[in-house]
């Protein structure tokens, strides 16, 4: 399956038509034992917002609220329960963590305190450290390069990182949001000059201090 753009995606059939398949490809296949990750759980349960995770009662109270469940591979009851099973490919790489609207509603509402959302974002993180992401969904591979890029140079660039994610993503979209980029640029709301902070050394070395960047 290839994704093909949020262009595409105009009406919740068309969600529908992009999401079965990959959806009935993942319940198809029989999992052993031993193809499973024992410490998925604990390695999830140790960051941040994400120690309550043993706690889940299965009651699907989060998937029941949740507007996104709908677009969802595995709603967020499901997801809660794979990472305890140690489903780590399937749950690494689904498409359910990057179509979280972080609207926080199943956090509001799990009788247990699961910080849901902040599941999801740890799991998205842990995608991207693992190389494990969708590689063709927009969402994980724009958040990527805005990473990359913030911290390259210390600073964002819009029109590179959109280039960047329409590249890898659906090469056809440049050409066709041409005139849109375009009236961007002309009105200065998108650079094509890389802006750079003075002291990069320093923001590597913080990153690297805190487990991140180079
Ligand atoms: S609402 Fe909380 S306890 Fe219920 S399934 Fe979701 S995470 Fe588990
Ligand atoms: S925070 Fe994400 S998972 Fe939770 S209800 Fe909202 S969209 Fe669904």
């Amino acid at each position: 399956m290839v994704w093909k753009g949020w262009s595409n995606i105009k009406y919740s059939d068309k969600f529908d038509s992009v999401f079965t398949a990959k959806m009935w490809k993942g319940w198809k296949k029989a999992k052993f034992e031993e193809e499973l990750d024992p410490n998925f759980a604990e390695k999830i349960a140790q960051m941040p917002g994400c120690d309550r995770i043993y706690n889940c009662i299965q009651c699907g109270t989060c998937s029941g609220t949740c507007p996104m469940s709908v677009y969802m591979e595995y709603a967020p009851r499901k997801i809660i329960g794979m990472i305890r099973a140690g489903f780590k490919g399937e749950v690494l790489s689904s498409y359910t963590t990057w179509l979280c609207a972080s609207c926080y509603s199943c956090t509001a509402r799990c009788p247990k305190g699961i910080k849901i959302t902040d599941v999801m974002y740890a799991l998205k993180r842990f995608a991207i450290k693992e190389k494990m992401a969708p590689s063709k969904l927009p969402i994980p591979v724009l958040a990527n390069e805005f990473f990359e890029t913030v911290q390259k140079y210390g600073r964002n660039n819009e029109g590179m990182v959109v280039m960047k994610m329409y590249f890898k993503t659906n090469p056809t979209l440049p050409i066709r949001n041409l005139i849109m980029g375009i009236k961007l640029f002309i009105r200065g709301r998108m650079d094509v000059i890389q802006d750079k902070i003075v002291n990069r050394a320093q923001l590597h070395k913080i990153l690297k201090s805190v487990g991140s960047g180079h």
